[in-house]
């Protein structure tokens, strides 16, 4: 397994779709190599695109202080995106531009090897579990996916529209104490998984447990 710079190196030069000619810079992610949490968002933004670091505009500043009332810093987890590259007017993701880019991913998580991987919203959360449910139904629940486990959240971007009165405001918040407590209670297990990451096969998910986070359930794994 080659080091996770030496990837980044390679994907900066990236064309492997369309996304290489409007692009500023290939955002390929930033944090901890060795992170035992590791977040996957949808494609950079403006200020990504810009500043070649995910999650740095308002959707990322939201990130970085849920992150931060679970005790955590950006430099703790690791945080990427479905694809790498800008997609112009920061539309949806295209299959095409998933299909070309989601070998970058598949790669840092193999390199990385996270315990616990969170996905933020629709686009990460179908790839990841290669699931057609929406993000309302799959959120707050854990699931098991090749050794690893998976929760899916919302995405900060949909639950800054809301305000922070919202109710995704809440449910975000709780997911985030939920993301702490499977954290801590798989940081205590033994070894983290060596599994070299495969394409994810198409599959519906094991939900490990689901609904309300109940800390009880988290003995079932
Ligand atoms: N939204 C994303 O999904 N990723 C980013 O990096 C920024 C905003």
């Amino acid at each position: 397994m080659r080091p996770l710079a030496e990837a980044a190196a390679e994907a900066a030069d990236c064309v492997r779709c369309r996304l290489s000619e409007t692009r500023t810079q290939v955002v390929f992610g930033v944090g901890n190599a060795e992170a035992d949490l590791m977040f996957i968002g949808e494609a950079p933004g403006f200020h990504e695109d810009r500043q070649g670091e995910p999650f740095v505009g308002a959707a990322g500043q939201l990130l970085t202080r849920m992150l931060s009332e679970i005790g955590l810093e950006r430099a703790d987890v690791y945080i990427a995106n479905i694809l790498k590259c800008r997609p112009p007017g920061n539309r949806d993701p295209q299959p095409l531009e998933i299909d070309a880019c989601t070998p970058w991913l598949v790669e840092q998580l193999s390199i990385i090897r996270p315990r616990l991987v969170v996905t933020l919203g629709n686009f990460a959360t179908k790839f990841v579990l290669q699931t057609t449910r929406g993000i309302t139904s799959m959120r707050g629940a854990v699931f098991d996916w090749q050794s690893r486990k998976v929760i899916p959240t919302y995405h900060p971007a949909a639950v800054l529209r809301g305000g922070e009165r919202s109710r995704q405001f809440q449910e975000l918040r709780d997911d985030f104490m939920f993301i702490s407590r499977t954290l801590a209670q798989l940081q205590g297990q033994a070894e983290s998984p060596n599994e070299v990451v495969e394409v994810p096969e198409a599959a519906e998910p094991i939900v490990v447990s689901a609904g309300e986070p109940d800390p009880d359930q988290l003995e079932l794994f």
